[in-house]
C-alpha cells in the first residue's frame, strides 16, 4: 500500500510516498480504508520537524485528521461502515480518562503523532476511537471533524459560551475559526469574525473585520486567538469585563505578556484547550443531524502531490486543504 512517510530527517525535501506493508490489526482494531483527511498545522509542523510533541514512530506516516471505510468488523462497526477517526490515543483506565478527558490521558497523546497517522492508504485503529459518518454529513465536513471541527467546539464549551453573549474570532476563516464562527452562532452567540475574506460573514458572522479595521471600542465577552504571540496584545485589548481569552494555537509564535493587574481587576479568564474528548465529537454529530455544517475547501489534493499540497498550505490557502488517498 502507499504511505506518505517523514523523518528521521524533517522538511518537505524529506517527505516521501512509499510502499508499505499493510499495519497489522490489534485485538480490539478494525482495519480502515482511508478515504481522506485533512491538512492542519500540526500536520505542517509534523512534517518540518516544529512540533511541540514527541514523534513516534520514525520514518513517521503523518494525518491526524482523517475519514475511511471499515475493511473488518468490530463489535458495533460493520465492515463497510464509513467512520470518523477520533485522533487521540488513550488508555481508559487513568483518572483523566475516567472523568472523560481522555484527550488529556497520562497514558496518551495524539494519534498520527505518538503513532503513524493515516496519510496511507490502510491504517488500523482501536474500535473505541470510531464514529460511524452518519448519511447527513458531508463527506468533506466528516474529514474536518476530528481536528478542525472538535478543536473548535472544544473550545467554545471551555469558554462556557452561553446564548446572547458575544464573541470576536481571529482568523475566522481559518480551518478552526469557520467551525468557530458556525458553533458559536448555533450557540445563540452575537459573531465577530476577523479575517481578509468575505465569504466567512455567510458562515454565521454577524460582523467582519479586516485586522486593522475592529474598532477601538469593540469589546467581546470571548475573544479567540489561535494565531498565537503576534496577535495576543491586541486580542486582550478588544475582552470585556469578566471576559475569556481562548487560547489553542501558536502559528505566529508562543511567547506573550500581559499585565497581570487586568488580569485579576477585570476578572479575566485565559483559557487553554486542545483537540476535545469522545463526547464533545459525538455532540458535534449530533448537532449537524439539526443544523447544516459546512467547510470552504480550497483544494483536494491526491496523497502524491502531499508536497504540493504542504507547499500551497505554507503559501497562504482560502479554505481547507483535503488530501485524498486513492486518487
Ligand atoms: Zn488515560
Amino acid at each position: 500500500m502507499k504511505a506518505a512517510t517523514i523523518g528521521p530527517e524533517f522538511g518537505n525535501d524529506h517527505l516521501k510516498i512509499v510502499e508499505r506493508d499493510m499495519p497489522s490489526i490489534g485485538n480490539e482494531d478494525v482495519l480502515i480504508h482511508v478515504e481522506k483527511g485533512g491538512l492542519n498545522p500540526v500536520d505542517y509542523n509534523l512534517i518540518n520537524g516544529r512540533l511541540i510533541y514527541n514523534i513516534s514512530p520514525l520514518p513517521h506516516v503523518p494525518g491526524t485528521e482523517i475519514i475511511g471505510t471499515a475493511v473488518t468488523s468490530g463489535r458495533l462497526i460493520n465492515k463497510g461502515d464509513q467512520v470518523i477517526i477520533y485522533n487521540r490515543v488513550f488508555d481508559g483506565t487513568c483518572d483523566k480518562c475516567i472523568t472523560n478527558r481522555e484527550h488529556l490521558c497520562a497514558n496518551g497523546g495524539i494519534w498520527g503523532v505518538i503513532t503513524d497517522g493515516g496519510y496511507q492508504e490502510y491504517v488500523s485503529v482501536p474500535e473505541k476511537n470510531l464514529f460511524k459518518m452518519e448519511d447527513y454529513l458531508d463527506e468533506d465536513v466528516g474529514a474536518s471533524l476530528p481536528v478542525a471541527g472538535l478543536t473548535a467546539y472544544h473550545a467554545l464549551k471551555r469558554a462556557g459560551a452561553r446564548s446572547g453573549e458575544s464573541i470576536l474570532v481571529y482568523g475566522a476563516s481559518g480551518n478552526t475559526g469557520m467551525f468557530i464562527v458556525q458553533f458559536a452562532k448555533i450557540m445563540g452567540l452575537h459573531v465577530y469574525g476577523v479575517s481578509r475574506n468575505e465569504w466567512i460573514r455567510s458562515f454565521g458572522c454577524d460582523e467582519v473585520f479586516y485586522r486593522k479595521s475592529v474598532p477601538q471600542d469593540l469589546t467581546a465577552d470571548i475573544v479567540v486567538n489561535s494565531l498565537g504571540s503576534e496577535f495576543w496584545e491586541e486580542a486582550s485589548r478588544h475582552l470585556s469585563v469578566s471576559g475569556r481569552l481562548v487560547t489553542f494555537g501558536i502559528q505566529t509564535g508562543k511567547d506573550a505578556s500581559f499585565d497581570i493587574s487586568k488580569v485579576y481587576s477585570r476578572e479575566t479568564a485565559i483559557v487553554g484547550s486542545t483537540g476535545g474528548t469522545r463526547k464533545d465529537l459525538h455532540e458535534i454529530i449530533s448537532i449537524a443531524r439539526d443544523h447544516q455544517l459546512r467547510i470552504k475547501k480550497f483544494r483536494e489534493y491526491p496523497l502524491t502531490e502531499l508536497k504540493q499540497a504542504l507547499s500551497d498550505f505554507q503559501k497562504g490557502h482560502e479554505g481547507r486543504i483535503l488530501i485524498n488517498m486513492n486518487r
